[in-house]
C-alpha cells in the first residue's frame, strides 16, 4: 500500500526480527496472553499492509486500536524498532480509508476547535448534575449516556483555569526573610511529623539557577485547562515564586496528540502549524507543558509533522529545543529554589507516565523535586514506570482492558500505603481516580506540581 505514513515507518517494520521480547513488557497481553496484543503481531500486520497483501478494514482498525501506545515493547526492543510510530502510522491508513469510529470522528472535529470545545465544557459543567451523580472522586451516570455505567468521570469545575487566571502573570518578590531566586538558601527543616521514609528522605537540594527576569509561556493542555485547573493553577504559583514571569497565551488549544493517536494526521499537522506560529512568535526563554503527552507533541511530534514544511519546520525545530516538561524545568533548566519549600506531612508515591518517563525521558526529575519537599515521605511503587492502563481515549473504547491494567497499578500503590499517589499526566490521573472510586481506596491522586504548590504556599 502506498500511504506516506506508512513508507515513513517502513525501515522500523523491516527491523523486527520477531524475537517476542516485547511480549514479556506488553501490558495488554499481560492481562489477556494473546499474541494479536503484542507488537510483534501489530509489526507483522503493518509489513503486509504495506506490501499490499491485506487492506485497509475494520478488524485491522481494531487490532491497531488495541494499543496503549504505553512504549514499552519500543524501549525493550534490541532492534530499536518503535512500535508506537508503526501502530500511529497504521491507524492513519484506517482513518483515510474512512474506518474511524463515530465518537473519535467527533473528537476529532471537536478537539481542535477551540471555541466549541470551551462553550462544551462551560456547559457540561453547568448540567453534569442533571445526568451523572456524585461520588467519591467524580460522577457516575444517573442512566446511559453513551458511557458504561460503571464509569466514573471528573466533576468538572464552574470555571477553567483562563477564567481563574490572567494570560500574564508576573514574577512574585520573595517573600520578606526568605532569599530570592538567586539568592539560593537553606531548604527549611523537614516537619517532624512522619515516621522517616524507608528511602532517602531527602535528594540533594537541586542547585539554584537564576530564575528571576525570565519569561516563560505556559502550555496547560485540555486537562488542566478544563478539569483540573489546578494543575496549571500551581504551575503558575511555583513558577512566578520562583522569580519567573509566566505568560499563558490564549490562543492555544489541544495539543493534537489526540488527533495524531486517531490517525487524522493532516488535522494534526493544522494544530501543529498553529502553536508552533504562536509560541514561536513569543520573546519567551521557554515554554512549559504540564503533562508527558502534550510535552511529545511540542517535542517530537510537530518537528516530525512539519518537517517537510519549509516555512515552519525550522521553527518546530527550535520550538521543540525550548519546551521542557514543568519537573525537567524546575528540576534541571531553571532549578526550584529550595528555600521556596515549606513542610507538607504527606506520604507520596510516584506514578510514571509512559509519555513522561519513555517518551521524553523525565524520569527521576519528579522524584528528586517530591523528595525535595520538607515533611514528605516518599514510597515509590514497585514498577513505577508500568502503565495504568488510561492512555487518552483508550478506556473509553476497551474500559474491561484498561481496567485490568490498572488493577495492577493499584495494587502496586495500595502497597505503598501513601497518601498521594502523584504522576505528571492528566489522563493517568484520571483513569486512577475512577480506579480508586471503585475500590473505595482513601489514596488521591495528584500532580507534582500541585504538591510542589502546596509546598510553596505552607512556606511563605
Ligand atoms: S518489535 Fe522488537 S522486541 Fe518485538 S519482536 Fe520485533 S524486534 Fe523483537
Ligand atoms: S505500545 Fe504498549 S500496549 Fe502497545 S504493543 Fe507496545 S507494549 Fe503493548
Amino acid at each position: 500500500m502506498n500511504h506516506p505514513a506508512l513508507a515513513a515507518v517502513a525501515e522500523d517494520i523491516a527491523r523486527c526480527m520477531r524475537c517476542g521480547n516485547c511480549q514479556a513488557v506488553c501490558p495488554l497481553y499481560s492481562v489477556t496472553l494473546r499474541e494479536s496484543m503484542v507488537a510483534r503481531g501489530k509489526v507483522h500486520l503493518g509489513e503486509a499492509l504495506l506490501r499490499g497483501d491485506v487492506e485497509a478494514s475494520r478488524v485491522l482498525a481494531d487490532r491497531f486500536d488495541a494499543c496503549l501506545t504505553c512504549l514499552a515493547c519500543a524501549a525493550n526492543c534490541p532492534c530499536g524498532v518503535r512500535v508506537d510510530r508503526i501502530v500511529l502510522a497504521a491507524r492513519a491508513v484506517m482513518a483515510d480509508s474512512g474506518l474511524l469510529p463515530l465518537p473519535k470522528r467527533a473528537a476529532c472535529a471537536v478537539m481542535p476547535n477551540r471555541p466549541l470545545l470551551h462553550a462544551g465544557a462551560r456547559l457540561l459543567s453547568r448540567v453534569q448534575g442533571l445526568v451523572f451523580r456524585r461520588r467519591e472522586l467524580g460522577m457516575s451516570p444517573r442512566f446511559p449516556v453513551g458511557l458504561g455505567m460503571r464509569r466514573v468521570v471528573p466533576s468538572l469545575p464552574r470555571a477553567g483555569f483562563r477564567e481563574l487566571s490572567s494570560e500574564v502573570t508576573p514574577a512574585s518578590p520573595p517573600a520578606p526573610g526568605r532569599p530570592g531566586p538567586s539568592q539560593g538558601g537553606a531548604a527549611p527543616s523537614p516537619a517532624p511529623a512522619r515516621a522517616p521514609s524507608p528511602a532517602p528522605a531527602r535528594a540533594p537540594a537541586p542547585a539554584p539557577a537564576h530564575a528571576e527576569g525570565r519569561i516563560v509561556a505556559l502550555f496547560t493542555g485540555c486537562l488542566a485547562d478544563y478539569v483540573y485547573p489546578d494543575v496549571a493553577l500551581g504551575a503558575v504559583r511555583v513558577l512566578s515564586a520562583n522569580g519567573e514571569t509566566v505568560v499563558a497565551p490564549r490562543g492555544q488549544h489541544c495539543c493534537g496528540y489526540p488527533i495524531i493517536a486517531a490517525g487524522k494526521l493532516d488535522l494534526a499537522r493544522e494544530m501543529a502549524r498553529s502553536h508552533v506560529r504562536l509560541f514561536s512568535g513569543l520573546d519567551v526563554a521557554a515554554v512549559i507543558t504540564l503533562c508527558g503527552t502534550c510535552g511529545e507533541a511540542f517535542i517530537h511530534h510537530y518537528p516530525e509533522l512539519l518537517a517537510q514544511d519549509r516555512e515552519l519546520g525550522p521553527a518546530a525545530a527550535a520550538l521543540a529545543s525550548r519546551a521542557h516538561d514543568i519537573s525537567r524545568y524546575l528540576h534541571s533548566v531553571s532549578s526550584l529554589n529550595p528555600a521556596l519549600l515549606g513542610p507538607l506531612d504527606l506520604a507520596v508515591t510516584y506514578h510514571q507516565p509512559c509519555h513522561l518517563g519513555r517518551g521524553l525521558g523525565v524520569e527521576r526529575e519528579p522524584v528528586d523535586l517530591l523528595r525535595a519537599v520538607p515533611g514528605i515521605t516518599f514510597i515509590a511503587l514497585r514498577h513505577p514506570d508500568r502503565c495504568c492502563g488510561g492512555s487518552g481515549a483508550f478506556a473509553f473504547g476497551h474500559y474491561d482492558l484498561a481496567d485490568k491494567v490498572r488493577r495492577q497499578k493499584l495494587a502496586d500503590a495500595a502497597e505503598t500505603r501513601a497518601d498521594v499517589i502523584v504522576t505528571g499526566c492528566g489522563s493517568c490521573r484520571m483513569h486512577l481516580e475512577e480506579g480508586l472510586s471503585h475500590t473505595g481506596s482513601a489514596q488521591r491522586v495528584l500532580h507534582t506540581v500541585e504538591v510542589l504548590a502546596s509546598s510553596v504556599s505552607a512556606g511563605r
